[in-house]
C-alpha cells in the first residue's frame, strides 16, 4: 500500500483546491484522476485542430473571484503559479432575433442606458434591483466558500428583520415572479430570465428568484474572469501549487472504492486493485448516486437518500469550433461580451421552450448561448483565427428514442444553423473543424455531469445550502465514515467554478485543528463569520 496523509479522488478544481490548501498546510497530498487529463470541468484542450485550445466545459470564472482563494490570493496562484485573468466588459449580452441587443455592464449606469433603449421605467427598476443586489452580495458571498449554516437557524435569523424577511421572500419566488415585479418590457424580462436558464432551470421554477440578484451583484462587483491561456490554467496553477508543496497528481487512476476501518476512511482502492493509504483523510468527488457503491461503511439510509437526489431534466450539449476568423454578428459588429445569449423576440417563446424540456421534449426555440474567448485572449489560437464555444439545452433521453452518439452531429448542425441567423460567419466554409459533446459525452468526461446535468444534481431549494445534496451530506462529511470529505458540484454551494473545495479543506481543519500557510483554521473561519454576521447585523438594524 502506498502511504499518504491525504488522498484526493478526482482532479476537478474543487478536489485540487482542497488538496492545495492541505498541501500548503504541510500534508502529503496525492491526487488520483481517472482521465488521461486533469481538471474535470475546468479544462482546456485541443479538441479540434493543433493550436486551437478550447475550454471543453467551464469558460466563465465568475463566483470564484469572491473566494479568498483568489480575492486574497491565499495560495499564491496568481503571485507564484501563473494564474492571470482579464475581465472584459460587457460580461454578458442578449442578442434578439430582430437584431436588437441588451448588455449588462459592470458599470450600473451603462446597464441602465442599455435597458432604457427598451423602457425608461425598467432602467429605474434596474437601478433599484442592482442596489439591492449589491446590498445582499457580502452576505451571499460570505456563505459560499465554507460549510453552509443550518437552514433552520439561517431562516430564523432572516425572520428577525425586515430586510431578512424580504430576502427570504425573494428566495422563495420564481425568477419570473421577481422579473414581473421589477420590469415591464418583454425583452428586459427575457434578458434576465435567460440567466436562470444557465442554472438549468426554467424562469418559472419556484425558489430561483435570488439568482437574478446574485448574478447582477457578481457582474457589477467582479464581472466575468477569463483566464489567460484558458479555463485549464486554474487547474494548472493548482497542480503547480500542490507539487510545489511536495504533493503528487496522477492521471489514469480510476478509484473504485473508499476504504474504511472502524468507521474511519483509511484510503482508496482502484479498479485495477492498487490501494493507496490515506493516514489522515480522503477527499472525494463522488456523485451522490454512487456513494452507496463506493464508500465502505456508509450508513444505508444515508446512501439511499443520496441515491434519491434528483437530476435536472435539462441537459447540456456543446459545440466547439475552430474558426477561420473572429465571429461577426449580422450587421458587422464584433463579439464584445464574454457570454452571449441568442434570444427570440417574445419572452413567452423562451418560457415555453423551457416547458418543452420539462416534458422531455426538444425546446421549440433553441436556447443557444455562446462565447468566443479568443476575442479577449489571442494566445489560445494561431494568429488571426478564433474559437467558438456554443451551448444549448436538450433532454438526456431523446424523445425519438435515438442515441445521442448517432445523432449529436445533426443536433450540432441545428445549433449552427440557428446561430447563422444572428452571426455572419458561422457557416460550413467558416468552420475549420468542430467537436460536439452530447449530454452522454458530458457524463463520460466527468461522473459529476450525470445525465448531462452540468451541476451534478438539480439546483432546487430542497437540494441547496445545508441540504445539498441531502441534509445528512450537507457539511461535506459522510455519516458513518469519519475523515471522508466530499467535493463536487453536487455539494454546497452547487455547480460552477466556485473553488468550493476550500470549504471541505476548512472542515478537515476544524476536525483536526490543522493550520494552513500560517493561517489558523479559526482565522479563516472568523473572516467568513464576520462577513456573514455583518450582513445579518445590518439587516437586523432595518
Ligand atoms: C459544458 C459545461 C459548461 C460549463 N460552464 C461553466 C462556466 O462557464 N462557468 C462555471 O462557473 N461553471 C461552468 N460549468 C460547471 C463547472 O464546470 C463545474 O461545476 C465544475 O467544474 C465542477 O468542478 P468539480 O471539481 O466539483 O467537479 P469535476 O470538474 O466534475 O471534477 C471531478 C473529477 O473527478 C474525477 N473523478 C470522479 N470520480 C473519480 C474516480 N472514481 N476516480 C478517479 N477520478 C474520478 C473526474 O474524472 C473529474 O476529473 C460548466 C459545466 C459544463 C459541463
Amino acid at each position: 500500500m502506498i502511504k499518504n496523509d491525504i488522498v484526493v479522488v478526482g482532479s476537478g478544481h474543487n478536489g485540487l483546491v482542497a488538496g492545495a490548501y492541505l498541501a500548503a498546510a504541510g500534508k502529503r497530498v496525492l491526487v488520483l484522476e481517472r482521465n488521461a487529463w486533469f481538471g474535470g470541468g475546468v479544462v482546456t484542450r485541443e479538441l479540434t485542430l493543433p493550436g486551437f485550445r478550447h475550454d471543453q466545459h467551464s469558460m466563465a470564472h465568475i463566483f470564484i473571484q469572491a473566494n479568498p482563494l483568489l480575492a486574497a490570493d491565499e495560495l499564491k496562484l496568481k503571485e507564484k503559479y501563473g494564474l492571470r485573468y482579464v475581465f472584459p466588459d460587457p460580461p454578458m449580452m442578449s442578442v434578439f432575433e430582430d437584431g436588437s441587443t441588451l448588455a449588462i455592464h459592470r458599470d450600473r449606469e451603462r446597464t441602465c442606458a442599455e435597458i432604457a433603449k427598451f423602457s425608461r421605467k425598467d432602467a429605474d427598476a434596474y437601478r433599484r434591483l442592482s442596489e439591492q443586489a449589491a446590498g445582499w452580495l457580502p452576505m451571499v458571498a460570505g456563505t459560499l466558500f465554507s460549510a453552509p449554516a443550518p437552514l433552520g437557524a439561517s431562516f430564523a435569523m432572516l425572520d428577525q428583520a425586515r430586510e431578512g424577511r424580504e430576502f427570504w421572500r425573494v428566495v422563495q419566488m420564481s425568477t419570473h415572479d421577481v422579473l414581473c415585479e421589477y420590469f415591464e418590457h418583454d425583452k428586459v424580462r427575457m434578458h434576465f430570465a435567460r440567466i436562470a436558464g444557465e442554472n438549468l432551470c426554467s424562469p418559472d421554477e419556484k425558489a430561483t428568484g435570488l439568482g437574478v440578484f446574485v448574478f447582477v451583484g457578481f457582474m457589477e462587483a467582479y464581472g466575468i474572469g477569463v483566464p489567460i491561456g484558458g479555463s485549464g490554467q486554474l487547474t494548472a496553477s493548482l497542480i503547480a501549487c500542490i507539487k510545489d508543496h511536495g504533493g503528487e497528481v496522477l492521471s489514469n487512476v480510476d478509484v473504485a472504492r473508499v476504504l474504511a476501518r472502524n468507521g474511519r476512511a483509511t484510503g482508496v482502492a482502484t479498479t485495477t486493485g492498487q490501494e493507496y493509504e490515506a493516514s489522515e483523510a480522503v477527499i472525494a468527488a463522488i456523485h451522490p448516486h454512487q456513494l452507496g457503491q463506493m464508500v465502505e461503511g456508509i450508513e444505508p439510509q444515508v446512501a439511499r437518500a443520496a441515491e434519491a437526489t434528483q437530476i435536472s431534466p435539462i441537459a447540456c450539449i456543446t459545440v466547439h469550433a475552430a474558426l477561420q476568423a473572429p465571429l461577426r454578428f449580422r450587421g458587422g459588429a464584433a463579439v464584445s461580451a464574454v457570454m452571449n445569449e441568442l434570444l427570440p423576440t417574445r419572452y413567452e417563446q423562451l418560457r415555453r421552450s423551457f416547458d418543452d424540456l420539462r416534458y422531455g421534449g426538444f425546446s421549440r426555440y433553441p436556447l443557444v448561448g455562446f462565447g468566443s474567448l479568443t476575442a479577449f485572449d489571442a494566445s489560445r489560437v494561431p494568429e488571426g483565427r478564433a474559437t467558438l464555444h456554443a451551448w444549448d439545452y436538450v433532454p438526456y433521453e431523446r424523445p425519438d428514442g435515438k442515441s445521442w452518439d448517432e445523432t449529436k452531429h445533426e443536433y450540432a448542425q441545428r445549433m449552427l444553423e440557428h446561430m447563422s441567423g444572428f452571426i455572419e460567419n458561422v457557416g460550413a466554409e467558416d468552420i475549420l473543424q468542430y467537436h460536439c459533446d452530447s449530454p452522454v459525452d458530458m457524463e463520460r468526461t466527468s461522473s459529476s455531469f450525470k445525465r448531462g446535468d452540468l451541476h451534478g444534481i438539480a439546483t432546487t431549494s430542497y437540494q441547496s445550502g445545508a441540504h445539498r445534496p441531502t441534509p445528512e451530506l450537507g457539511q461535506f462529511t459522510v455519516p458513518g465514515v469519519e475523515r471522508l470529505y466530499l467535493v463536487g458540484p453536487f455539494q454546497h454551494p452547487g455547480g460552477g467554478v466556485f473553488g468550493a473545495g476550500r470549504g471541505a479543506a476548512m472542515k478537515y481543519m476544524e476536525d483536526t485543528k490543522a493550520n494552513v500557510s500560517g493561517v489558523t483554521r479559526r482565522g479563516l473561519r472568523r473572516v467568513l463569520e464576520f462577513a456573514v454576521s455583518r450582513a445579518f447585523r445590518k439587516a437586523a438594524r432595518q
